[in-house]
């Protein structure tokens, strides 16, 4: 049987509604290629496929519009510069949380104090905020907390990879986390219950998305837990739903938080909240 040519694979993904770039990510997955190797396909259009090429490729293109993420097809997504690891045991790493990471790394003091840095994302799943903090500042002492054991493992797996000494822990949020920390951050659950969204969310691990009737259960208990974990002057940065801004710097003002304010994602919404704890 003649297999197909890399253009055809791709018409016949466009055919049947599929996202050109999710496309070209999987051919090349199915290639054994780079991801970020598009140029390549564009000139090996009329390269025809091998048989295991071509059933790894149909295998994908069922996967995808089957509604599973790209990224645990693939088995890998980028993530402010790293390449992490992931699959169904975590949330698939959003561009959008690069702002939390921007905000957060903006906000750290440029030199440490003499008694080092320390730093906590809240619900790591595969270590995506802490990693990619810990990148960036190699000076700080980055802990990450999930309550599942599954993302922890796949967290330890993508800091062994990149070799990142971050430290993990097993958490109900701050309940097991000792000691106080110069920054905050977390992309907690957040998207209500009962929200239609989620519908388009069936593969990814639905402790991680959903909290409570409003999305912002988790939010409430991590701002009320963070008050007795952050130095004085530290920030706690939340990830939030798009019209969750104004609740959420609500609920830091009344928990005694100073300087709040919000950052837009890449789509322009004010998606990250924060303030710090001046007493
Ligand atoms: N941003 C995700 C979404 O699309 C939700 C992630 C989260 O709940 N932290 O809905």
């Amino acid at each position: 049987m003649n297999t197909p040519t890399l253009t055809e694979c791709l018409n016949q993904a466009h055919t049947q509604g599929m996202a050109r770039v999710d496309a070209q990510m999987l051919l090349l997955h199915s290639l054994g290629r780079p991801l970020h190797d598009r140029a390549w396909l564009l000139s090996h259009d009329n390269d025809a496929l091998t048989p295991t090429q071509h059933a790894t490729w149909q295998a994908a293109l069922h996967r995808r519009l089957s509604g599973e993420p790209v990224a645990y097809i693939t088995g890998r997504k980028d993530f402010f510069g790293l390449t992490l690891s992931v699959d169904a045991r975590v949330l698939d790493p959003r561009p959008d949380t690069e702002t939390l990471v921007e905000w957060a790394l903006a906000v750290l003091p440029a030199t440490p104090a003499p008694q080092g840095l320390r730093v906590l994302d809240l619900g790591t799943g595969s270590g995506a905020v802490a990693l990619a903090l810990q990148h960036a500042r190699p000076d700080a002492q980055v802990w990450a907390v999930d309550a599942s054991e599954d993302a922890l493992a796949v967290a330890r797996a993508n800091a062994q990879r990149l070799n990142l000494p971050v430290q993990f822990v097993l958490s109900d949020w701050l309940a097991a986390v000792p000691g106080v920390f110069d920054l905050i951050a977390s992309n907690p659950p957040y998207v209500a219950a009962g929200d239609p969204h989620l519908a388009a969310l069936t593969h990814e691990p639905l402790q991680a998305l959903t909290s409570g009737a409003d999305g912002l259960a988790d939010i409430r208990q991590i701002i009320a837990q963070a008050s007795s974990h952050l130095a004085p002057g530290s920030w706690l940065l939340l990830e939030h739903g798009w019209d969750q801004a104004t609740a959420v710097q609500g609920l830091l003002r009344q928990a005694g938080f100073t300087d709040v304010q919000s950052r837009q994602d890449l789509a322009g919404v004010d998606r990250c909240t924060g303030g710090r704890l001046t007493l």
